[in-house]
């Protein structure tokens, strides 16, 4: 046990202690031969990750989550195209500001917040065929609600639209299978559900982005385009030295040792395809447990429901009579906790992170819960904090029992 109190916010997160050794490694040449070899491999684990096609392109930029929306969005989207934003939140409503800024029209499909917008409104706006792209977030880490992103991509597939996913807080802990749902465009950022400290921007684009990339009229910035980046990541998956901009070579290191992990240390095929699924699952069982607790403890939820509920993090309102220092009183029981993002709710909710490595320590996941109810209990909020530590136990008990699992 550490002094160091315990990092559960929705990004950065806690790091496995085999990812901290290789971000706390001495540089190296971006054109060594060691590093060619672990970017090399780092880029093929992605398109597994990612459930990607063969012939998907890996991007991985020094930069956030913010960088590779930027990326998307400049490599698709030309003046005067139109594009479909699904609205489930605040980084909804920054890519739809990124759209607009490349000139283009925005027809956005919102909810309520903690809702997810119709489909049937989603297919409408598609509907006159004079869409480019459309646009969602998987798991918007303002509301915690996570989008029916297969259904979404098949949908833009039909219309024979091109589908971008912000999976910022998503990826590696949701369920999605890019190649298998036809999506074109899969994002995220390196301090999120991937498990590794902040700095990377990741993408993986189908072949028909790239193409789309080709056909604008105004080519993207230098430093983000598609056909400046996908011959240096080529070269490095033939082991073959490239340079464009220097890649944060420790950061990719430690990417690769991070895939590894979540690939259960299998390179491809079957066996990294089930330690991703053990990992999905992993993620939904923790949700369900800690879900528990919270309801023990009398807590609303912001996602109207259990179906729209992320596996990667949980918002929830304060109880009546609680305010936005129940967060200081957490930070005090040795756990980090984020406050609420979405404006209009913000000093209404706070915000639990649950992806990653923490996963793997159950004892990290009920210190977390004890100190959200003894918060509660301080601010004189009546719950009982035992009964919320045993329903999480219990559940988390029954679902990790299998080291497997
Ligand atoms: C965190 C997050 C971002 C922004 O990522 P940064 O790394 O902070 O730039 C974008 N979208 C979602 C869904 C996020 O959770």
């Amino acid at each position: 046990m550490t002094d160091r109190p315990l990092l559960m916010i929705p990004g950065p997160i806690e790091v496995s202690p085999a990812v901290l050794a290789a971000a706390a490694a001495p540089p190296r040449s971006h054109v060594a031969a060691d590093f060619i070899e672990d970017f090399g491999t780092a880029l093929a684990r992605m398109r597994e990750v990612w459930l990607a096609a063969a012939d998907a392109q890996p991007f991985v930029l020094a930069g956030s989550g913010t960088l590779a929306m930027e990326m998307a969005v400049a490599n698709l989207i030309d003046r005067g195209d139109r594009a479909v934003i699904v609205n489930t939140g605040y980084f909804s409503d920054r890519m739809a500001e990124m759209v607009r800024r490349r000139g283009a029209a925005v027809s956005e499909v919102r909810a309520e917040p903690g809702a997810a917008p119709d489909l049937a409104d989603v297919e409408t706006a598609l509907a006159d065929g004079s869409a480019k792209a459309l646009f969602a977030t998987h798991v918007d880490t303002s509301t915690g609600v996570r989008v029916d992103a297969r259904a979404l991509a098949e949908l833009a597939r039909r219309h024979g639209v091109l589908s971008v996913f912000d999976g910022v807080c998503a990826t590696a802990g949701e369920r999605f299978s890019m190649a298998e749902w036809g999506a074109d465009i899969y994002l995220t950022a390196s301090q999120k559900a991937i498990g590794l400290p902040p700095g990377l921007a990741l993408l993986v684009a189908s072949q028909r982005a790239l193409a789309a990339r080709e056909r604008l009229d105004a080519p993207p910035p230098l430093a983000l385009d598609f056909r400046e980046w996908a011959p240096i990541f080529a070269a490095y998956e033939a082991r073959k030295p490239a340079y464009f901009a220097t890649p944060a070579t420790t950061l990719v290191a430690a990417l690769r040792v991070g895939l590894d992990e979540i690939l259960g240390g299998a390179a491809a095929g079957a066996g990294a395809r089930a330690a991703l699924e053990r990992r999905f699952q992993r993620h939904e069982r923790v949700a369900r447990a800690l879900r528990a607790a919270w309801a023990v403890l009398g807590l609303e939820a912001l996602p109207k429901s259990e179906e729209l509920a992320a596996h990667t993090l949980s918002a929830l309102y304060f109880p009546a009579g609680v305010g936005p220092d129940l967060v200081g009183g957490i930070r005090a029981r040795g756990v980090i906790v984020a406050g609420g993002l979405l404006p209009a709710l913000k000093s209404r909710y706070f915000r639990v992170g649950h992806m990653g490595h923490v996963l793997e320590r159950p004892e990290d996941l009920l210190r977390t819960v004890r100190a959200v109810a003894e918060s509660l209990a301080a601010c004189e909020h009546r719950c009982n904090p035992e009964a919320a530590v045993d329903a999480a136990r219990r559940r988390l008990a029954d679902g990790l029992a299998d080291p497997r699992a």
